[in-house]
């Protein structure tokens, strides 16, 4: 069996490097003292966040390694997309009930492939035993000033989100009826989700206010609106709707999963309808659709959805947590 630092040494300890010609990764001091020592970019702001994964409430505990990984690394990067940050670090404490290398290969492999893609390094955390848990701190920078807050959004500004929705939802439902494939987009879409941080970095200075949509698309709406005192008039027959989620769902079942579902790690952005097509060309450069789905108003309130949806949306999907 494994000591707890052959563990650290073997699967998380690894060189930080930048996968980025020419850049480096900022990492003073990685995994092996007592603390991490980074150096940030002159001139910027750090963005932390943190967020813990716990099995069977964010992920089913037999899931592949690999994904959870992923998974629990890109929910919290998912933050930094969020503010318009460059990603550059993370620390990540997990806590493990046995030690079974074949899953720490998996877990490390899913974990590291995601810190590569992104350019993220892993410069420390913490290994304990106990109930399957993963907590991530990313930390990622802005040039000072030009964070993307939820608050800034405007009356007038068109609404607008990236990619597709309702793919966590309908890939929790195709996971509980049995599909294991990971190449299945819905399943993908739930358990492999890619933070959209190259979108959230473009869409600095053009866009007015963003969140990300993990709670679902109304409920983190509602939060845009509180935070900038306005409402919204949602277009919902212009939702994207994931590859395949009609066909899981049905035409309803798609909409609501949109609407609530959650587990959607896409950005909801308001800007001036005068840059929609700027920002749109700019996100299609880099592969990501971006929709516009209605507009910030002065009335508070959610227009355009079904009243039931708008307050018992939550009971449509029993058993979230974020
Ligand atoms: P301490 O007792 O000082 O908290 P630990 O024994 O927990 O130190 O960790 C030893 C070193 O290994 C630290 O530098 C820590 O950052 C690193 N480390 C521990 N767990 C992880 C992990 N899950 N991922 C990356 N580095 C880790
Ligand atoms: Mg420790």
């Amino acid at each position: 069996m494994l000591s707890e630092f052959e563990l650290i040494a073997r699967y998380f300890a690894g060189p930080a490097q930048s996968t980025v010609p020419g850049a480096t990764s900022g990492v003073v001091q990685g995994p092996g003292d007592d603390c991490a020592v980074l150096a940030p970019t002159p001139g910027s702001q750090l963005a932390v966040s943190v967020d813990t994964s716990l099995a069977e409430v964010h992920f089913p505990a037999d899931a592949p390694a690999t994904a959870i990984g992923h998974r629990a690394l890109a929910v919290a990067l998912s933050d930094l997309a969020a503010m318009g940050a460059r990603a550059r670090w993370c620390v990540m404490a997990i806590s493990l009930p046995e030690v079974d290398d074949a899953w720490l290969a998996g877990f490390a492999e899913g974990f590291h492939a995601l810190c590569r893609a992104c350019d993220v390094a892993l410069a420390g955390g913490d290994v304990t035993r106990g109930p399957l848990s993963v907590s991530v701190t990313v930390h990622g920078e802005i040039p000072a000033g030009q964070a993307l807050s939820r608050g800034g959004g405007r009356a007038g500004d068109v609404l607008a989100v990236t990619g597709a929705l309702g793919g966590g939802r309908g890939g929790l439902e195709a996971w509980q009826a049995g599909v294991r494939e990971l190449d299945d987009p819905l399943l993908a879409a739930y358990l492999l989700p890619l933070p959209r941080l190259a979108a959230g970095e473009a869409l600095r200075g053009l866009a007015h206010c963003a969140i990300d949509i993990s709670d679902g698309l109304l409920v983190d709406l509602d939060h845009l609106c509180s935070a900038g005192g306005l409402g919204a008039e949602l277009d919902v027959a212009a939702l994207p709707l994931s590859d395949g989620l009609v066909a899981r769902l049905g035409e309803t079942g798609a909409r609501e999963a949109a609407l609530c579902g959650g587990d959607d790690y896409e950005l909801l952005i308001s800007l001036p309808s005068a840059q929609f097509a700027t920002a749109r060309q700019g996100l299609a450069a880099l592969d990501v659709p971006l929709t516009a789905i209605g507009r910030l108003r002065e009335t508070p309130g959610i227009a355009g959805v079904d009243a039931d949806l708008l307050h018992n949306g939550w009971r449509h999907f029993p058993g979230g947590a974020s």
